[in-house]
């Protein structure tokens, strides 16, 4: 294959087959390595974030690329949080109160097949069991080894898009010619995954909604899946009380979810075998300066801004980066000027969302419990009933908006808590709100509706 118009993605997990689609789209030669087996053909990994939620700002990036309807049917709604407190009915807690804002959770192994499959027929060689090794900088080859023959050998491209994840091997390849500084912080809080058994083939919890039972300094969460089965993941802290390290075996394990969890009671067995026998997975947040080198190669997606899960962004963020790509090879113009463009559209997103989705770890393990946070949060949508042009909660731009920028979720995120901290603080002794103050208080601190400042786009 010639070099001129022969791009090679590497990692086809979720970003790189989106991203390969819309090359192949675009009318480039595009080649897919991915280190791993073809996923259509065995069988998943198991304990490794087999459910993830997926919002309208990842939707958007797959109706781009024409694929959003092989990905809808895997689609299960969840339209708010059910939190569990340790005794007590627990309470529910919409996500949004616009038609349609809700939240999907889908199985990322079946998200990825249909990717794959919609890549391989817009024409994308894909080369699985491939393992990149690096790129070498000067000539723009990539450097593979074919899993089964242990065969090494290069491949040679116009550019290179990695979207090989949170460990790029084309990062560290881009870091040792100097072209980027990477800071990786971990988090000291682990997970484990478990499986919720159907029963009688239905879902043992409402299914339209994502479980969390928030302890304070942990949390499990469940996502439902489409057979009738909940996915559960519990973060906690690697070391300390409690810990996993201080769960390390049955006896623990039974006293400790028996006192956290007793509405899961029915089926703790089923749940310590997973926690006893799933991998432990680690979490943390990489920062990148450095997106590329001049127009030989980009990062997207975790290789160029991995973060925790809590906002349920990263593959959102990963499929954003997609369409963004996407709309500037549309605008046209050099590889190293598009990529030059990518990062600074996109860097100070990721920034943002990064912070947001560590933010939203302590929300989501404590304060979603606590009366506070409640009431602030049925104010902020009365707010936006009252002033939908210029305030939209947080959590909403960041899920249901994804024409507002991360960047600007969090500028004007942060505004709003004030506003809605300032009317909190002055309610009345029956606690009503002052909606005179309020009016003044929008329109002084958010003069622009949202959607008007071009700089608070997407992209
Ligand atoms: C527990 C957990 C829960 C999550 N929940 C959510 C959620 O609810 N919503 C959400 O939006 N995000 C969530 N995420 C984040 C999401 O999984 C990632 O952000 C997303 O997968 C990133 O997509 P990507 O394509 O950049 O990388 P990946 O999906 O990690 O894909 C990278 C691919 O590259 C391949 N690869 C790696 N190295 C090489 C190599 N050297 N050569 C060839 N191939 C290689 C890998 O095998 C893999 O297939 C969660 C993450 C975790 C850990």
């Amino acid at each position: 294959m010639s070099r001129e118009r022969h791009i090679v993605v590497v990692g086809a997990g979720l970003g790189g087959p989106l991203m390969a689609l819309l090359l192949a789209r675009r009318g480039f030669a595009v080649t897919l390595l991915e280190r791993r087996a073809d996923p259509r053909g065995g069988v998943a990994q198991a304990g490794r974030s087999i459910n993830l939620a997926l919002c309208a700002r990842g939707i958007r990036p797959l109706e781009r690329a024409g694929v959003f309807a092989d990905v809808e049917p895997l689609l299960m709604p969840m339209r708010a949080r059910r939190v569990h407190p340790r005794s007590g009915p627990g309470s529910v807690h919409p996500y949004g109160q616009r038609p349609g804002e809700i939240n999907y959770s889908v199985g990322r192994a079946a998200l990825n097949r249909v990717l794959v499959s919609a890549a391989e027929r817009a024409g994308v060689m894909l080369r699985f069991e491939h393992r990149c090794l690096g790129l070498e900088p000067e000539s723009r080859a990539v450097q593979c080894i074919e899993a089964r023959s242990g065969r090494a050998f290069e491949l040679d491209c116009e550019t290179v898009i990695a979207a090989d994840g949170a460990g790029s091997a084309v990062r560290a390849s881009l870091a040792a010619a100097g072209a980027c500084t990477v800071c990786a912080a971990p988090l000291d809080h682990d997970y484990k995954e478990m499986t919720l058994p159907a029963l009688g083939g239905t879902h043992a919890l409402e299914p339209d909604v994502l479980h969390v039972w928030p302890r304070g300094g942990f949390m499990l969460i469940a996502l439902p899946n489409s057979d009738g089965t909940f996915t559960l993941t519990l973060f906690l802290p690697r070391t300390g009380e409690p810990s996993f390290a201080a769960l390390a075996d049955a006896v623990a394990l039974r006293a400790f979810f028996g006192a956290q969890f007793p509405d899961l009671e029915p089926y703790q067995a089923a749940l310590i075998e997973d926690l006893r026998h799933n991998p432990q997975g680690q979490l943390g947040t990489v920062y990148v300066r450095g997106w590329h080198l001049e127009g030989r190669a980009l990062l997207l997606g975790d290789a160029a801004h991995a973060i925790v899960p809590f906002h349920g962004q990263g593959m959102n963020a990963a499929f954003e980066d997609c369409a963004v790509l996407d709309t500037l090879l549309e605008r046209g113009g050099e590889w190293a000027a598009v990529y030059a463009e990518f990062e600074r559209l996109r860097r100070p997103s990721a920034a943002a969302i990064a912070r947001m989705a560590l933010e939203n770890y302590a929300e989501m393990r404590a304060s979603v419990r606590e009366a506070d946070f409640q009431r602030c949060q049925r104010l902020g949508f009365e707010l936006e009933r009252r002033f939908p042009e210029r305030f939209i909660p947080r959590y909403s731009m960041v899920m249901f908006h994804p024409e507002i920028s991360y960047r600007e979720a969090q500028r004007r995120g942060a505004i709003q808590a004030a506003i809605i901290g300032q009317l909190d603080s002055a309610r009345t002794a029956d606690g009503g709100i002052d909606y005179t103050l309020a009016e003044r208080l929008v329109h002084e601190r958010l003069p622009v509706p949202i959607g008007r400042d071009p700089d608070a786009r997407t992209g």
